[in-house]
């Protein structure tokens, strides 16, 4: 049992160990192209959630992980949506649940791009005792990201095809060569120059935007890159975790 993973710890351990930090993992259930799993955005926050609260824990953290939340924001995708309203709703009811057993500091850690969360932070300030932190993972190695992977990618592309290379291999489609059994993730232009470039953007309809849902060319994916890529996040986000379990709350927390 590993006792900074709720779903495997006990009452019997809770009572007796009080934790600081909550890391609630967002993942979503969507396709990924056509050689990765629905799963694979709730798999990445476990396997990310996973090494940063071991990692954490070994160091003194007093952190614990939730259950990922399967289900995300995805109405563009037309596949089990929540709207963003009703995600925000679940959150809040879960941080309210925490705060009510002391734990009030609260890392919202987001595996799926549709899940547009800083709203839920600005919501929630002043009407709860717990304090949010959001972590988008994938966002946090922009800046070294050239230094592991060939391309940049949005869905399904060659940071998240690496990842469940690397974690459940099991379920990436390939013929006997190893090659995937994907497409090569090319995405179509709007007919505006304004939306193409990002200066105006809107929500994308996915079955327009892509051929097989895939937004990223898969091809380059290796397991060796996923373990780097969670290396990495461990390197950067764990010893925040530490930080956050080991500071007090007082009245000019964070700062
Ligand atoms: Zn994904």
């Amino acid at each position: 049992m590993r006792p900074w993973k709720l779903a495997e710890t006990n009452y019997a351990y809770v009572k007796e160990h009080a934790f600081e930090v909550a890391v609630l993992p967002l993942g979503a259930t969507e396709p990924h192209n056509l050689h990765l799993p629905y799963g694979t955005d709730t798999m990445e926050g476990d396997t990310i959630g996973e090494a940063l609260c071991a990692a954490a824990h070994e160091r003194g953290a007093k952190v614990v992980l939730l259950p990922t939340m399967p289900y995300g924001t995805e109405t563009n995708q037309m596949a089990f949506p929540l709207a963003p309203s009703t995600l925000a709703a679940v959150i809040r009811d879960l941080v309210e649940s925490l705060a009510q057993h002391g734990i009030r500091k609260v890392v919202l850690l987001n595996s799926h791009g549709g899940n547009d969360l800083k709203p839920v932070l600005r919501e929630l300030y002043g009407r709860t005792s717990a304090h949010l932190f959001l972590c988008n993972w994938y966002r946090v190695l922009a800046d070294v990201y050239g230094e592991i992977f060939e391309r940049p990618d949005d869905h399904a592309g060659e940071m998240e095809t690496s990842l469940i290379l690397a974690y459940f291999p099991h379920l990436v489609a390939q013929d006997e060569h190893g090659k995937l059994l994907a497409d090569d993730g090319a995405i179509a232009d709007t007919r505006f120059e304004a939306v193409n470039r990002g200066w105006v953007s809107i929500t994308r309809p996915w079955h327009l935007l892509t051929t097989n849902s895939g937004a990223g060319n898969p091809h380059a994916a290796s397991a060796d890159k996923g373990r780097q890529l969670v290396a990495r996040l461990v390197e950067r986000l764990a010893g925040f975790l530490v930080e956050l379990s080991a500071t007090k709350l007082d009245e000019r927390f964070p700062f």
